[in-house]
């Protein structure tokens, strides 16, 4: 059955553990621990992947000392109590025969708030300022740096001796150790600066800590082999100190991931977005590393399905293929592969927004297509319905399309109605937005999810109220959707004014200069403003909040306003339309109130949000069956909450 997949499926020893498999969830934040202790929902996270056919494990960053702190919640290896939580997630894991690795941290300069909400006293190897996060460090004193030792072999005892298989050391992103290893960071006119010798003492006495503390289980390290960051570590000095630790002979495998926390630029590779990154774009770099060390290397960087990590492997790029993202978005990617049922997986898409998005706010990860990941306790199985009933879906958006899969699933009979003649509402509009065609994938899931449920769907089709009082099905799932909302403001009939869809459509066409008015501050706005400019327009993208992009997640837009620098797009910010005539627009600052004019405009395009379409709810007050709202049709929002609510309708219907 894994015959597709000779080289993912053939198992790899490493010291002397054997993965099943070379699928690996590599460590990522989740915001699944509570006060700094791992406990129930991280394990049943882990769990449902290990369930899932995942080789090998890692569990995100633990903090080795109370300076490395950089979220509130993050857990901290600082003190026993964290290792029942371990215990559990190890336990979860050796169930399905996975191997589990527990990351050790400090992120140094990388840090933005002390768990109070004031700015912490950030420490690294020197004074060098980051310029991401605005920080200035303090040189680490060695008392600290001796202390910051220490934590890490006494985390790795902790962890290991919870039950886990070993612990990898993250040095990658411009973290801590890499702040050591860096010539550009470190200037230290100590035993830690200077020489490579010099610069590398630091992770040389970590790993010896850690090697003293788990004796013979696995200690692997996480690099970033390249910075893709000015002042960053480069491919070539990576090289030069990987070889050289894996010299040392402490180390049992090498994971190669891209980018550095220290700059937006850099900062993107953590978790490289749809648009402009390929599938296995970082493979590369792990093959150059394979080439120069002795020991098992792993890569990462949207590997978002099986064949594309055979692809990986048999090319000689790696020995281990993280595939993080794609199994958020679908635990049972492993068993899938395995079993042949590749066609099922469901591919992660890249759009950053519930994963690391919600990270990013502090949230507990989880995924726009798979709303039940990180909600593992509330949503693993799906229970049977008490009593079968007739159900309608009315709208065949991302919303409906989840609804009516999962109350298939459960036992209902189904019905989804859609008014025109494809499914997937506003995603196939948000498809065509430049860099963003993956997001169609989104569709394509949920749409193989429905098929395979069971729903009667029925396109071309608009339900109205009389039908469904005739036909009187049990529940009525009511997932309309919204339309572009309509703004009134002075002059709109002396000007060309079009709707930003319909720009993007193609249904019409702009002049030579063009000022894009973007209230919501998201895709839509950027990607409009992105394709005006490619079609040889003077662009003035004049925006609601503090930056294009405002509302959306930080490596989807900061590569995008990347792109708009690129194209002369001018951005204008903290503006709100106030009016327009034949050839000017008229905004108002939105703190000082003050007028703000561009002159000699063709065309006005509006991307000014939504209103939601729900005529049927009022028809339908006094209906005796169940009546449920979802998605834009309750409140105009995105499509992760509208996949969210469908499941959460379909699960209690
Ligand atoms: Fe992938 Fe988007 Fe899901 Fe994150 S939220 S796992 S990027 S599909």
């Amino acid at each position: 059955m894994t015959s597709r997949y000779p080289n993912l499926f053939s198992p790899l020893k490493l010291r002397n553990i054997t993965l099943k498999n070379r699928i690996c969830s590599t460590g990522h934040d989740t915001c699944l621990a509570t006060h700094t202790i791992p406990g129930e929902a991280l394990a049943a996270y882990h769990r449902s992947r290990a369930e899932g056919g995942a080789g090998l494990i890692v569990i995100e960053v633990a903090g080795v000392h109370e300076s490395s702190r950089y979220t509130a919640d993050m857990i901290l290896a600082t003190d026993d109590r964290c290792i029942p939580g371990y215990r559990q997630i190890a336990d979860a894991c050796h169930d399905s025969g996975c191997v589990v690795i527990g990351q050790l941290f400090h992120p140094g300069r990388e840090i933005l708030a002390a768990p109070g909400g004031t700015a912490p006293v950030a420490y690294s190897s020197s004074a060098t300022p980051n310029e991401r996060f605005h920080v200035m460090p303090r040189e680490l004193p060695k008392k600290i740096l001796q202390e910051i030792v220490t934590g890490f072999g006494e985390g790795a005892a902790r962890l290991t001796g919870a039950g886990l298989d070993g612990v990898e050391i993250v040095a990658s992103h411009g973290y801590l150790p890499d702040q050591f290893l860096n010539p550009r960071v470190n200037f230290r006119q100590d035993e830690y600066g200077g020489s490579l010798e010099g610069r590398l003492r630091f992770l040389r006495e970590c790993i010896s800590a850690i090697r003293e503390a788990v004796g013979d289980k696995l200690i692997g390290m996480r690099i970033s082999g390249d910075s893709f960051d000015p002042d960053g570590l480069r491919r070539e000095e990576m090289i030069e100190i990987c070889a050289a630790l894996d010299g040392d002979g402490e180390l049992d495998y090498f994971s190669v991931t891209a980018g550095s926390s220290a700059t937006l630029s850099g900062s993107i590779h953590i978790a490289a977005p749809m648009g402009g990154f390929d599938n296995a774009y970082v493979a590369p770099l792990g093959k150059v590393m394979r080439e120069a060390l002795s020991k098992p290397v792993m890569v990462t960087g949207r590997i978002t399905l099986p064949s594309i990590a055979e692809e990986v492997l048999s090319r000689g790029e790696a020995d281990i293929c993280g595939m993080t993202r794609a199994m958020i978005c679908d635990p049972e990617l492993a068993n899938k592969a395995r079993e042949d049922r590749a066609d099922e997986i469901r591919e992660c898409i890249g759009c950053n927004q519930a994963c690391i998005g919600h990270m990013h706010l502090g949230y507990p990860i989880s995924c726009i297509q798979y709303p039940e990941s990180g909600r593992e306790l509330k949503y693993r199985r799906r229970l049977a319905a008490p009593k079968p009933r007739t159900v309608w879906v009315v709208g065949g958006g991302p919303g409906g399309l989840k609804a009516a899969a999962v109350s298939s699933e459960r036992g209902h009979a189904v019905t989804l109605f859609e008014k025109s003649d494809q499914l997937g509402g506003q995603a196939l509009l948000a498809q065509r937005l430049p860099g963003r065609a993956d997001f169609g994938g989104l569709v394509t899931n949920l749409e193989k999810e429905l098929r395979r449920a069971g729903v009667a769907v029925q396109t071309k089709t608009e339900v109205t109220s009389a039908q469904i009082r005739a036909e009187a099905p049990d529940a009525v799932i009511l997932a309309t959707g919204a339309r572009p909302r309509t703004v009134e403001i002075p002059g709109l009939d002396e000007a060309h004014v079009l709707r930003a869809w319909d720009v993007i459509t193609g249904k019409e066409r702009a002049g030579k200069s063009v000022v894009v008015a973007d209230w919501r501050c998201d895709w839509i706005g950027l990607g409009v403003a992105e394709q005006l400019a490619r079609d040889g327009c003077r662009v003035r993208l004049c925006v609601n909040g503090m930056m294009p992009g405002h509302t959306i997640q930080q490596y989807v837009r900061d590569p995008w306003l990347g792109r708009m620098h690129e194209l002369g797009v001018e951005v204008i910010p903290l503006v709100r339309l106030h009016g327009v005539d034949s050839d000017t627009v008229y905004f108002q600052h939105t703190t000082s109130g003050g007028p703000l004019l561009c002159e000699d405009v063709d065309t006005l395009v509006l991307s000014m949000g939504h209103e939601s379409v729900c005529e049927l709810e009022a028809e339908l007050e006094d209906y005796p069956g169940v009546v449920k709202l979802i998605g834009d049709c309750l409140c105009p929002r995105t499509a992760e909450e509208a996949v969210l609510e469908g499941l959460e309708v379909g699960s209690t219907i």
